[in-house]
């Protein structure tokens, strides 16, 4: 684990030629107040607060990122996919308090990814508090390791992913939640089917309503559709912010699977990118909640 680094001029000078951004909160990050316990993985000690600038460690790896700039906001009007769960299944989930929710996933069997599971992985982080989560991470589905231990993004993705977190001053299990758009495991990694997207939608509209995350970024183009709805490809909805579809408020930054890039390590670069928007969202989402003096 590399720590926070603090530049000088002349050393982000540097590394600004050399074609990494250095990513700069407006304020220093806080602490997180404790996480709630979780019954899905131990959450570790909270990290450090941030310095003032934190560099892309190596293995999360670097090229000549997208420019800084003022944020894009996305006007796209995403198309609809996939059928709707039945209304009173998903009223009642949309009422279920935390802890049942969690339940209701694990013993869900409505659709067929129930028969070959290990378990439902329902996501790990804090569960919600009075003050709005940080971040919600939004993967795809779990895979084999997932599958196993009952937690999202393990196995070399979730070193990635993990990687990619502490260059950015966060941490899973701290003001970040990390879930999947199905919470269970299609099997042989296949893609979900929309039918069962549209079943495990719930479970997701659910987290999001009792997490009220500040942002969401969604990694991969089943995360996409399960947060804007829209089938359009990842790198023609990156690099601009979107709004949820849940609630049309809640920024959305699209940027590509982990896994995805342990494949296509020439995209690093621009996932970095991403997550610099995602950060300055966080940012300004935070310095909208904090009242003026
Ligand atoms: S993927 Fe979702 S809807 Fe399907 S069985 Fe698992 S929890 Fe239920």
């Amino acid at each position: 684990m590399s720590a926070p680094l603090h530049l000088d001029e002349r050393q982000r000078a540097m590394l600004a030629e050399m074609g990494v951004r250095v990513w700069s909160p407006v304020t220093a990050r806080a602490p997180q107040a404790p996480p709630a316990p979780q019954a899905q993985a131990a959450v570790p000690a909270a990290p450090a607060p941030l310095a003032r600038a934190v560099v892309v460690p190596a293995a999360v790896a670097f090229a000549p990122a997208a420019p800084a700039g003022a944020m894009p906001v996305s006007v796209l009007a995403p198309p609809r996919v996939s059928a709707a769960a039945a209304p009173e299944r998903a009223a009642h989930i949309a009422q279920l308090p935390w802890a049942q929710l969690q339940s209701a996933v694990s013993e869900c069997r409505a659709c067929g990814l129930c028969q070959k599971r290990q378990q439902a992985v329902f996501g790990v982080g804090p569960a919600p508090a009075a003050e709005p989560l940080d971040v919600l991470l939004v993967g795809e589905g779990p895979g084999e390791q997932e599958d196993l231990r009952g937690e999202p993004f393990v196995g070399k993705a979730g070193e990635l992913l993990d990687l990619i977190l502490q260059a950015s001053g966060l941490q899973r299990g701290h003001g970040v939640f990390i879930t999947n758009a199905v919470k269970c495991r299609p099997p042989a990694n296949r893609n979900p089917e929309p039918e069962e997207m549209a079943q495990c939608a719930p479970f997701l509209a659910a987290q999001i309503a009792a997490l009220r995350p500040r942002i969401v970024v969604a990694m991969g183009r089943f995360a996409v559709q399960a947060t804007l709805g829209s089938s359009a490809p990842i790198g023609q909805l990156r690099g601009q912010l979107h709004r949820l579809q849940h609630d049309g408020r809640t920024p959305v930054v699209v940027t590509y699977h982990p896994a995805y890039l342990l494949r296509q390590p020439q995209d690093k670069a621009r996932a970095w990118a991403d997550w610099c928007l995602a950060l300055d969202a966080l940012d300004e989402a935070r310095g909208a909640a904090t009242p003026s003096a």
